[in-house]
This record gives structure tokens, C-alpha cells and sequence, in this order.
């Protein structure tokens, strides 16, 4: 039988995307070439934005109490907490607890991850996708209306689907070491030794991870020749002290190569993650840019397919992500520069240190590493929150059902529309929602917290998309209906009569 749609790879993005999927009705399919899970820490937390998407699906409080970290911006510390929005990113979490946390999500949600499968190929009509695997019962094919690849930055999908990816060859490497009984000191943010830089920083359960950067070691062709000793010698040269004795989890070295796949979609074929995006992992990204592109995908895909999606809504995916990928290409080279360069950079820090104590200069690069600047193009609407993602920690008091967070109106993955208005917004305003009752959910309340976000006053109605995206505001300029079709479609009567 037909699926809805295939996604290749259960990394983090992977099982996101299902899960989404999911959740807005798509009978999907996970595969994933690696038998078990990698097991890898790879990423050790994830940003605030990210952190809000887990908050809007219920799976933040999965992680149990989180560590919330401080920022920087290529080593120079910005205090976030001097700042009105909270932009404070999760540390501590080795990336395995986040994809077992996403994997028994999807268990839940009845979704079947098919490991020991690895896709080989597809071939795609008008309608459908086709995709060849190697499963450990030898060839097979299934075939989907959509198909997904989130299989990583060597991905199969994109070269298939003949999509560039332009970009940066390495020129620089940094190596890591996951060890237990180090005795090094903590550097979290990383400090500055003659040759390059150190960090430091406790994993969990005693693991303490260590990450070079040697301007003598040019980036390693071939990672598994690297050996902990190569490590040792190298924080040994750098710091004076010996890490030879510890005992090792995992080793491993990346580079700073970044690229971005040309072209987010090629027809039924999409593109989300590492397979759309590289960079060299700073402020903890990689994972938490391609997490919030599987909340920006995952319900358009799931409107299209439920048969209610407006036009050109998968275009939007395109159109919205790929320049929030092109922004984390340029931080990240930006932050790599300032990180690893050597004793010619130190002015530049130096005046860095000095402007990020003015507001607007702290403000503007912590909403560039937490994720919390994304501002999406939403046509009419004009309200100055259109296009920003509404905090998931606001609270709407509702008459009967008690207070409730944002992030708790979005737990079902659906569009809602937020009616908390004393006067200005009337029934009048908000009856034509009642056209697309079937999609959308409706809270009626006040807002408890009375503070404005930033300059703006709370508005008195307001539509969310699935993904927390402000889609409309009152006031605007247009009208709810207008905004209602361009996002979720026509109405209940119009579907019926066509
Ligand atoms: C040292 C380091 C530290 C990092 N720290 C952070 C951090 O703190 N925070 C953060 O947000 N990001 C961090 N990152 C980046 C993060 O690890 C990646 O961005 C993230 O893993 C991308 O997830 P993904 O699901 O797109 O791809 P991947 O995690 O690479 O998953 C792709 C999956 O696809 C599977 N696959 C590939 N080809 C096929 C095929 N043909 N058929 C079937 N399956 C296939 C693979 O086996 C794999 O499981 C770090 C990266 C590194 C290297």
C-alpha cells in the first residue's frame, strides 16, 4: 500500500519529521541504515528555539530537569539574562538522549522505524516517490506520494535528486574526546592558548568532553585513523597537562566545511537537517536549525496530504527555511573566524567584548544563536508580531478551563486561533473561523501576563500556526479570513461545495 510519505534517516531531524508527520495525520515510514542507534553524543544540547518546539509537542519535560546554559557569540560571552526574552539554550545533552527521547515518541505515535535499511535509490512520477532499500531480507522498494531525506550531510537524496551543494571546503579542524577521569578544569566556553584553543565541559554521569583546536593539526582526511593519543598530546602541548590516563568514551574530529543544498525541494523529494546543511558546530546548532526545519515541514506536508493545504504552501518550506540556513552558514563562519583564529583576531574581540554590552548588539546576535530572531514572510498580516514565533511561555486564562501555556495550545501539532480579547476583538471578528473548525483550534481567554513582548502589547486575537509562528495579529491590515485561506486553506463549505 501507498505511504504518505518516507523519511530516510532516524537522526534527530528524521524522527522530528515523523513525528510531525505524524501527528497531523500522515501514515509515514521511517528508514535508517544503521541497525541500532549510533549511540553517538555528537551534540550536547540544543537551543532555545529548539527547546520551545520540544515545549510545543510535550517533549521538553521528557528530558527531566535540563541545565540552561549562558551564550556567546564565537567566544565572546553575551549575558542573556540581561535581556527581555528568555534566550538561554539547554546544555548537557548528549545527542543520543535526544534521538532516544524522539524514538520513543514515535513508538508511541504508532510510527515504524525500519533500521538495518538502507535506501539505495528512487525514482519518482508526477504522483509518487519510489524508493529502493537493502534490508537485512535483501532488496525491496516502497513507495510514498512524498519522500524526505534526512540522511545527513552525505545525503543520498540530495545527490539523487541532482541538488548542488555549494559552499566552503575545510580549512580548519577541531578534535574531541568524550573521557572519564580527565581532572582537567571546566572551560566551557572555550579559552585561548597560544596555538589555538581548549574547552572543557562535563558531559553527564562523570563523562567530561574535551575539543581542540590546534592550528598546527591540519583537519584529518580520514577520521577513523584518529587516535586519543594524537588528543592527548595535543591538550598536553597546549595546556601543560596530561590527559593520557583518562578513560575514553569516543573520539572523534570534524571540520569547519559548510554548505547548503541549493534547492530545499526537488518535486516530491525534500531536503531537511544536516542533508540541507554543514557548518562547523558552534552555539549548538546543527541539530537545533534542522529540528525547527521539520517543524516548519512537517505539517505543510501533513495539510497537503490530509487535502486541505492552499497553494504553494510546500513552497514556503523552500522559501522560509533555506534563508534561515543561509544565516547559519554566515554565524557560523563569522564565529568560527573570531573562535579559531589566532593572535591577529585579539582586537576584534576586544571590541566584540565591548559592544555586546550595548542592548541592541547583545539582543541582535543572542537572537541569531538562539534561534528566537526567525521571522517569516506572512503576506498581509501586519501586526509587528507577524511572522515571529509567539513565546510558548505567555498564559491565557481561560473562563472554566483554567490558565494554560501556549506551548500547551499547541501540544496537537494544529493551528489555533487565540481569542483574548476585552472589547476591540468580537465575536464579530472571529465567527468566520468557525469555516475551518475541522483544522484549527480555538482558545478563548485573557492574557495573564499583561507585559508587552518587546515593545508590543499583547494582541487581542491572534493565529498560530502548528509550527508557533504568528500568522496573523489583530490589529492588521487584513482581514482573519484572508489570513485563514493563505495558511490552511478554504473553508469547510467551499472544500464541500467543490
Ligand atoms: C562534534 C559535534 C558537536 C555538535 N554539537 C551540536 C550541539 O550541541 N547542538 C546541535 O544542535 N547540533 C550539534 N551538532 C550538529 C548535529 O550533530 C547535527 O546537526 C545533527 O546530527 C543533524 O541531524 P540529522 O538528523 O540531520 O542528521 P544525522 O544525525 O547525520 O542523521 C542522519 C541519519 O541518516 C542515516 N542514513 C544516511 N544515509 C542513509 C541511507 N541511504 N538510508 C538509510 N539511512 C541513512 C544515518 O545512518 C543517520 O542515522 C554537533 C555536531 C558535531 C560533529
Amino acid at each position: 500500500m501507498t505511504k504518505d510519505a518516507i523519511v530516510v534517516g532516524a537522526g534527530p531531524v528524521g524522527l522530528m519529521l515523523a513525528g510531525e508527520l505524524r501527528l497531523g495525520g500522515a501514515d509515514v515510514a521511517v528508514y535508517e541504515k544503521l541497525p541500532a542507534p549510533s549511540g553517538e553524543s555528537r551534540g550536547v544540547g540544543f537551543t532555545r528555539r529548539a527547546a520551545e518546539i520540544f515545549d510545543q509537542r510535550r517533549l521538553l519535560e521528557r528530558f527531566g530537569e535540563v541545565e540552561w546554559a549562558q551564550g556567546h557569540f564565537g567566544g565572546v560571552r553575551i549575558d542573556f539574562g540581561k535581556l527581555d526574552d528568555n534566550h538561554f539554550s539547554v546544555r548537557g545533552i548528549p545527542q543520543f538522549q535526544t534521538e532516544e527521547i524522539l524514538e520513543t515518541w514515535l513508538r508511541e505515535l504508532g510510527v515504524v522505524v525500519h533500521r538495518n535499511h538502507e535506501i539505495t535509490g528512487y525514482r519518482q512520477t508526477a504522483d509518487e516517490v519510489t524508493v529502493q532499500f537493502e534490508g537485512p531480507d535483501g532488496p525491496g522498494e516502497e513507495t510514498a506520494r512524498y519522500l524526505v531525506g534526512c540522511d545527513g550531510a552525505r545525503s543520498l537524496v540530495r545527490s539523487l535528486a541532482g541538488i548542488d551543494f555549494p559552499g566552503w571546503g575545510a580549512t580548519r579542524g577541531m578534535y574531541m574526546a568524550d573521557v572519564v577521569g580527565s581532572g582537567v578544569r571546566p572551560r566551557p566556553i572555550g579559552e585561548r592558548v597560544d596555538g589555538g584553543m581548549v574547552m572543557a565541559f562535563d558531559l553527564q554521569n562523570g563523562v567530561d568532553r574535551i575539543v581542540i583546536h590546534d592550528e598546527n593539526l591540519r583537519p584529518h582526511e580520514d577520521r577513523s585513523k584518529l587516535r586519543f593519543t594524537e588528543i592527548a598530546d595535543a591538550w598536553q602541548r597546549m595546556t601543560g597537562e596530561s590527559i593520557h590516563q583518562a578513560e575514553v568514551r569516543w573520539i572523534s574530529s570534524f571540520t569547519d566545511t559548510t554548505r547548503q543544498a541549493s534547492a530545499y525541494r526537488a518535486g516530491r523529494v525534500f531536503l531537511a537537517g544536516d542533508a540541507a546543511h554543514i557548518h562547523m558546530p558552534a552555539g549548538a546548532q546543527g541539530m537545533s536549525v534542522g529540528v525547527q526545519d521539520a517543524a516548519n515541514l512537517g505539517w505543510k506536508l501533513a495539510a497537503d496530504i490530509a487535502g486541505w493545504a492552499p497553494e504553494g504552501l510546500l513552497d514556503t518550506y523552500h522559501s522560509e527555511r533555506h534563508p534561515v540556513g543561509r544565516m547559519l552558514m554566515r554565524n557560523t563562519r563569522a564565529q568560527t573566524r573570531l573562535y579559531l583564529s589566532g593572535e591577529e583576531m585579539e582586537p576584534l574581540r576586544e571590541v566584540m567584548g565591548e559592544l555586546v554590552h550595548i542592548p541592541a548588539v547583545a539582543r541582535h546576535l543572542a537572537g541569531m544563536v538562539s534561534g528566537l530572531d526567525v521571522r517569516y514572510d506572512m503576506g498581509g498580516a501586519t501586526h509587528p508580531l507577524a511572522g515571529l514565533r509567539l513565546s510558548p511561555d505567555l498564559v491565557l486564562r481561560r473562563a472554566g478551563d483554567g490558565p494554560v501555556r501556549v506551548a500547551e495550545l499547541l501540544h496537537a501539532g494544529r493551528p489555533v486561533l487565540i481569542a483574548a480579547g476585552s472589547g476591540t476583538v468580537d465575536n464579530e471578528t472571529l465567527r468566520p473561523a468557525d469555516g475551518w473548525a475541522d483544522r484549527i483550534d480555538v482558545a478563548v481567554g485573557t492574557w495573564d501576563d499583561t507585559a508587552a513582548v518587546g515593545d508590543t502589547s499583547l494582541p487581542e486575537a491572534v493565529l498560530l500556526r502548528p509550527d508557533g509562528y504568528v500568522a496573523w495579529a489583530a490589529p492588521s491590515s487584513d482581514s482573519l479570513p484572508e489570513a485563514l485561506e493563505r495558511w490552511f486553506g478554504r473553508p469547510r463549505s467551499a472544500i464541500a461545495a467543490a
